[in-house]
Protein backbone atom coordinates (compact mmCIF):
# COMPACT_ATOMS: atom_id res chain seq x y z
CA UNK A 1 0.00 0.00 0.00
CA UNK A 2 1.29 3.45 -1.16
CA UNK A 3 2.69 5.16 2.26
CA UNK A 4 0.30 8.32 1.45
CA UNK A 5 -2.83 5.61 1.61
CA UNK A 6 -1.54 3.92 5.49
CA UNK A 7 -1.95 7.62 6.64
CA UNK A 8 -5.39 7.78 5.82
CA UNK A 9 -6.63 4.48 7.63
CA UNK A 10 -9.01 4.95 10.18
CA UNK A 11 -10.39 2.85 12.25
CA UNK A 12 -13.22 0.88 11.40
CA UNK A 13 -14.95 -0.07 15.08
CA UNK A 14 -17.65 1.68 16.02
CA UNK A 15 -16.22 4.56 18.40
CA UNK A 16 -15.41 8.28 17.81
CA UNK A 17 -13.18 8.48 14.04
CA UNK A 18 -10.00 7.47 14.84
CA UNK A 19 -6.62 7.39 12.56
CA UNK A 20 -4.94 3.91 12.77
CA UNK A 21 -1.25 4.73 14.05
CA UNK A 22 0.87 2.28 11.26
CA UNK A 23 4.07 1.04 12.17
CA UNK A 24 6.27 -0.05 9.43
CA UNK A 25 8.87 -2.96 9.50
CA UNK A 26 9.24 -3.01 5.67
CA UNK A 27 9.11 -0.12 3.01
CA UNK A 28 9.67 -0.56 -0.98
CA UNK A 29 9.96 2.94 -2.71
CA UNK A 30 6.88 4.40 -1.68
CA UNK A 31 4.78 1.19 -0.85
CA UNK A 32 4.92 0.18 2.60
CA UNK A 33 5.17 -3.45 2.45
CA UNK A 34 4.91 -5.46 5.69
CA UNK A 35 3.98 -3.55 9.16
CA UNK A 36 1.05 -3.03 11.51
CA UNK A 37 -1.54 -0.34 12.17
CA UNK A 38 -2.90 -0.03 15.68
CA UNK A 39 -5.95 2.00 17.44
CA UNK A 40 -4.79 4.04 20.50
CA UNK A 41 -8.94 4.01 20.92
CA UNK A 42 -9.69 0.35 21.00
CA UNK A 43 -6.38 -1.70 21.07
CA UNK A 44 -7.42 -3.02 17.24
CA UNK A 45 -4.00 -4.15 15.86
CA UNK A 46 -4.14 -5.26 12.06
CA UNK A 47 -1.25 -6.82 10.38
CA UNK A 48 0.03 -5.20 6.94
CA UNK A 49 1.35 -7.95 4.49
CA UNK A 50 2.83 -7.58 1.16
CA UNK A 51 1.33 -4.22 1.07
CA UNK A 52 -2.47 -5.66 2.05
CA UNK A 53 -4.09 -4.44 5.17
CA UNK A 54 -5.66 -7.78 6.83
CA UNK A 55 -8.29 -6.84 9.23
CA UNK A 56 -9.17 -10.35 8.73
CA UNK A 57 -6.43 -11.74 10.98
CA UNK A 58 -5.76 -11.05 14.53
CA UNK A 59 -2.22 -9.34 15.60
CA UNK A 60 -1.30 -12.96 16.24
CA UNK A 61 -1.44 -14.06 13.03
CA UNK A 62 0.66 -11.69 12.28
CA UNK A 63 4.13 -13.22 11.26
CA UNK A 64 2.31 -16.65 9.72
CA UNK A 65 3.07 -16.66 5.97
CA UNK A 66 0.18 -14.79 3.44
CA UNK A 67 -2.03 -16.38 1.52
CA UNK A 68 -3.33 -14.63 -1.51
CA UNK A 69 -4.77 -16.81 -4.21
CA UNK A 70 -5.27 -15.37 -7.56
CA UNK A 71 -8.58 -13.43 -8.40
CA UNK A 72 -11.50 -15.88 -9.82
CA UNK A 73 -13.98 -13.58 -11.10
CA UNK A 74 -17.95 -14.71 -10.42
CA UNK A 75 -19.38 -12.69 -12.95
CA UNK A 76 -17.93 -10.99 -16.35
CA UNK A 77 -15.33 -8.23 -14.94
CA UNK A 78 -16.95 -4.77 -15.66
CA UNK A 79 -15.03 -3.42 -18.91
CA UNK A 80 -11.52 -1.17 -17.94
CA UNK A 81 -12.31 1.54 -20.05
CA UNK A 82 -15.98 2.38 -19.29
CA UNK A 83 -15.13 1.85 -15.85
CA UNK A 84 -12.29 4.84 -16.17
CA UNK A 85 -14.26 6.98 -18.14
CA UNK A 86 -17.52 6.71 -15.49
CA UNK A 87 -15.19 7.70 -12.47
CA UNK A 88 -13.61 10.09 -14.22
CA UNK A 89 -10.03 8.73 -14.04
CA UNK A 90 -8.57 11.12 -16.57
CA UNK A 91 -5.00 11.95 -14.99
CA UNK A 92 -2.66 9.46 -13.28
CA UNK A 93 -2.96 10.39 -9.49
CA UNK A 94 -4.83 9.91 -6.11
CA UNK A 95 -6.32 6.57 -5.46
CA UNK A 96 -9.32 5.03 -6.09
CA UNK A 97 -11.65 2.09 -4.27
CA UNK A 98 -12.62 -0.98 -5.91
CA UNK A 99 -15.15 -3.22 -4.25
CA UNK A 100 -16.16 -6.75 -5.41
CA UNK A 101 -16.55 -7.81 -9.20
CA UNK A 102 -14.96 -4.38 -9.43
CA UNK A 103 -11.54 -5.56 -8.06
CA UNK A 104 -11.15 -8.16 -10.77
CA UNK A 105 -9.88 -5.34 -12.77
CA UNK A 106 -8.03 -3.35 -11.04
CA UNK A 107 -4.54 -4.15 -12.34
CA UNK A 108 -5.53 -3.32 -15.86
CA UNK A 109 -7.57 0.31 -14.42
CA UNK A 110 -4.40 0.91 -12.63
CA UNK A 111 -1.69 0.42 -15.28
CA UNK A 112 -3.46 2.24 -18.07
CA UNK A 113 -4.33 5.44 -15.71
CA UNK A 114 -1.51 5.57 -12.66
CA UNK A 115 -3.91 5.62 -10.04
CA UNK A 116 -3.58 3.21 -7.55
CA UNK A 117 -6.39 0.95 -7.25
CA UNK A 118 -7.46 0.00 -3.49
CA UNK A 119 -9.67 -3.73 -3.37
CA UNK A 120 -12.08 -4.07 -0.77
CA UNK A 121 -12.60 -7.72 -0.45
CA UNK A 122 -14.23 -10.14 2.45
CA UNK A 123 -11.56 -12.59 2.46
CA UNK A 124 -8.20 -12.65 0.61
CA UNK A 125 -9.04 -15.42 -1.89
CA UNK A 126 -10.86 -12.54 -3.59
CA UNK A 127 -7.74 -10.52 -3.65
CA UNK A 128 -5.22 -8.61 -6.31
CA UNK A 129 -4.84 -9.99 -9.77
CA UNK A 130 -2.55 -7.82 -11.85
CA UNK A 131 -0.46 -5.84 -9.36
CA UNK A 132 3.16 -4.69 -10.38
CA UNK A 133 5.35 -1.09 -9.68
CA UNK A 134 3.47 0.05 -12.08
CA UNK A 135 -0.01 -0.71 -11.78
CA UNK A 136 -0.04 -0.58 -7.88
CA UNK A 137 -2.80 -2.18 -6.39
CA UNK A 138 -3.51 -3.10 -2.34
CA UNK A 139 -6.64 -4.89 -0.80
CA UNK A 140 -8.32 -4.16 2.39
CA UNK A 141 -9.69 -7.04 3.88
CA UNK A 142 -12.31 -8.89 6.50
CA UNK A 143 -15.03 -8.42 7.37
CA UNK A 144 -15.89 -4.38 8.34
CA UNK A 145 -18.38 -2.26 10.17
CA UNK A 146 -17.04 0.85 8.35
CA UNK A 147 -14.34 1.58 5.75
CA UNK A 148 -11.63 1.76 7.28
CA UNK A 149 -9.98 5.45 5.72
CA UNK A 150 -10.77 8.61 6.75
CA UNK A 151 -12.92 11.96 4.77
CA UNK A 152 -12.15 12.31 1.22
CA UNK A 153 -9.39 9.36 0.99
CA UNK A 154 -10.31 8.49 -2.71
CA UNK A 155 -11.04 10.46 -5.90
CA UNK A 156 -13.61 7.68 -6.81
CA UNK A 157 -15.16 4.33 -5.93
CA UNK A 158 -16.97 1.37 -7.57
CA UNK A 159 -19.13 -0.68 -5.18
CA UNK A 160 -21.00 -3.62 -6.43
CA UNK A 161 -24.16 -5.24 -5.65
CA UNK A 162 -22.85 -7.58 -3.05
CA UNK A 163 -21.48 -4.41 -0.56
CA UNK A 164 -23.19 -4.68 2.90
CA UNK A 165 -25.53 -1.75 2.89
CA UNK A 166 -23.56 -0.23 6.16
CA UNK A 167 -20.36 0.11 3.71
CA UNK A 168 -22.51 1.79 0.86
CA UNK A 169 -23.70 4.21 3.19
CA UNK A 170 -20.38 4.80 4.45
CA UNK A 171 -18.78 5.18 1.07
CA UNK A 172 -19.58 9.00 0.05
CA UNK A 173 -17.79 10.51 2.99
CA UNK A 174 -14.36 8.77 1.65
CA UNK A 175 -14.79 10.33 -1.43
CA UNK A 176 -13.46 14.11 -2.28
CA UNK A 177 -15.81 16.27 -2.97
CA UNK A 178 -16.70 16.21 -6.78
CA UNK A 179 -15.06 12.74 -7.21
CA UNK A 180 -17.63 10.03 -8.80
CA UNK A 181 -19.08 6.86 -6.96
CA UNK A 182 -20.37 4.24 -9.76
CA UNK A 183 -22.01 1.48 -8.81
CA UNK A 184 -24.52 -1.56 -9.92
CA UNK A 185 -28.24 -0.33 -10.13
CA UNK A 186 -28.75 -2.21 -7.19
CA UNK A 187 -27.18 0.13 -5.26
CA UNK A 188 -29.29 2.19 -4.13
CA UNK A 189 -27.62 5.52 -4.01
CA UNK A 190 -26.86 6.83 -0.44
CA UNK A 191 -27.13 10.29 0.46
CA UNK A 192 -24.74 13.11 -0.27
CA UNK A 193 -24.36 12.30 -3.90
CA UNK A 194 -25.97 13.62 -7.29
CA UNK A 195 -26.62 11.40 -9.91
CA UNK A 196 -24.86 11.50 -13.47
CA UNK A 197 -26.00 8.96 -15.24
CA UNK A 198 -28.02 5.77 -14.87
CA UNK A 199 -28.33 2.80 -17.91
CA UNK A 200 -29.82 -0.34 -17.13
CA UNK A 201 -26.64 -1.84 -15.29
CA UNK A 202 -24.97 1.29 -13.43
CA UNK A 203 -25.78 4.61 -11.76
CA UNK A 204 -22.83 7.45 -11.32
CA UNK A 205 -22.92 10.18 -9.07
CA UNK A 206 -20.61 13.26 -8.10
CA UNK A 207 -20.15 13.41 -4.59
CA UNK A 208 -21.83 16.87 -3.56
CA UNK A 209 -19.93 19.87 -1.64
CA UNK A 210 -20.43 19.42 2.10
CA UNK A 211 -22.71 22.49 2.86
CA UNK A 212 -20.49 25.02 4.87
CA UNK A 213 -21.42 25.43 9.01
CA UNK A 214 -22.02 28.76 9.44
CA UNK A 215 -21.57 29.45 13.28
CA UNK A 216 -24.53 31.54 14.66
CA UNK A 217 -23.24 34.08 17.63
CA UNK A 218 -25.65 35.81 19.54
CA UNK A 219 -25.91 39.76 19.40
CA UNK A 220 -26.04 41.17 22.34
ZN1 LIG B 1 -10.49 1.58 17.27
Amino acid sequence: MRLELTERLRCPVPHAPTPLIVVASETRDRDLVRGVAGCPVCRLEVPIREGHVRFDLAAAERDAPAAMPPVIPRDAPPDVERTIALLGLDTPEGAVLLTGIYASIAGPLAAATGVVAVVLSATPADAVAGASATAPVSAVTGALAALPFTDGTFRGAALDAALPMALVADAPRTVAVRGRLLAAVAVPPPAGLRELARDDREWVAAREAVPTVVGLTRRT
